[in-house]
């Protein structure tokens, strides 16, 4: 099938559902949130029944988005809804893995539809519309949906934008292309406000934030050759500062700034005794193969994965492991 003809049948399944259920992956992202908001109000216009269910909650950054108030997280669904959906759509992921236990809900409802632009192989388990070139779900949307300026209102485009605009790294990573620039400017007709967008996802920081970087920064390591810098958090870092999982956003992207750093590891603890690691490629370091090696994945230049253990435990290890691995490679 061509892209076009793909991009028809996923619009075909959406517009023939009469009840929807939207989510995305765990520890949801700016791109994961918008781009559900902006489906489901533009669902909700064409009269559909739509709801989104969500398994952790929406971070704070990005609770003001238009219809925020409306994601429900498992916790708050309390039991199954009565009715399965007519279809379920995974945005920003496309297993049931990265769904967390909502892979409970969506299983019962008759058709499952993922749209990604992550590095992964086409799910055998339901239609699939992948396409790893785009720099994020919002700009997916923006191309998939015939006459979408027809749908467009303030909010919509808000959450269009808003999904570009954190997945592009406010439109400084390589994904920042030509056609990311063409569907911002158009998006900039339905009275979005770059600035206000900005401010709201990103300056809006508690005290514990900074606390976390001050810390963060000075548990900061380089390795021998000079281009990969790592980072271990331990649990009492998080202790100590009263930090949480949300206070995290930002470090990578000042980590990047480092003269010479070619891939920045983050290694974090979270609950459950479990180790979540952060890859961030800046040039030719292949990410999404480093974290498929501890069972996670993502893209060429940001991934992630998620090991059982304590930082203190596996910590250095999982970072000798990785810098053999880049050894081996030729990237170091
Ligand atoms: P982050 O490091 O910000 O959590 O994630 C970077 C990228 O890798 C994102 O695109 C995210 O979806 C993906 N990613 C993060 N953790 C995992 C994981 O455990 N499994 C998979 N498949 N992808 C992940
Ligand atoms: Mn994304």
């Amino acid at each position: 099938m061509t892209n076009q003809e793909e991009r028809k049948t996923v619009w075909d399944t959406l517009i023939n559902a009469s009840s929807i259920l939207f989510t995305t992956h765990v520890r949801p992202d700016g791109d994961g949130i918008a781009s559900e908001l902006a489906l489901f109000l533009l669902m909700r216009l064409l009269g559909k029944r739509a709801i989104i269910v969500n398994q952790d909650k929406t971070p704070e950054m990005y609770r003001w988005l238009p219809s925020a108030d409306e994601i429900i997280t498992l916790q708050e669904i309390g039991q199954f809804p009565e009715e399965p959906a007519d279809l379920s759509v995974l945005l920003d992921c496309s297993s049931l893995s990265r769904i967390g236990r909502v892979a409970d809900i969506v299983k019962r409802s008759r058709k499952v539809l993922a749209i990604d632009h992550h590095e992964s192989p086409n799910s055998v388990e339901h239609l699939c519309y992948l396409e790893t070139e785009a720099s994020s779900i919002g700009e997916i949307l923006y191309n998939l949906i015939p006459g979408i300026h027809s749908y467009l209102n303030k909010d919509i485009a808000t959450c269009l934008y808003t999904s570009i605009m954190t997945d592009t790294g406010s439109f400084a990573y390589s994904n920042t292309t030509r056609d990311v620039f063409q569907i911002v400017y158009h998006l900039l007709d339905y009275d979005v406000h770059p600035d206000l967008v900005y401010s709201m996802v990103y300056n809006r920081k508690s005290l514990n934030h900074f606390h976390l970087l001050a810390e963060a920064f000075s548990l900061m390591k380089l390795d021998k050759s000079g281009k990969v810098v790592y980072i271990m958090l331990p649990e009492s870092v998080y202790r100590r500062t009263g930090a949480n999982e949300e206070d995290n956003e930002g470090l990578l992207e000042i980590v990047r700034g480092l003269k010479g750093v070619e891939l920045i590891i983050l290694l974090r603890q979270i609950e459950g005794k479990k180790v979540k690691g952060s890859l961030r490629s800046v040039n030719r370091i292949d990410c999404h193969y480093l974290a498929k090696k501890f069972g996670g994945g993502g893209h060429l230049r940001a991934s992630g994965f998620v090991i059982d253990g304590d930082v203190e435990g596996i910590g250095q290890a999982t970072v000798d492991n990785i810098l053999d691995e880049l050894k081996e490679q030729g990237w170091i």
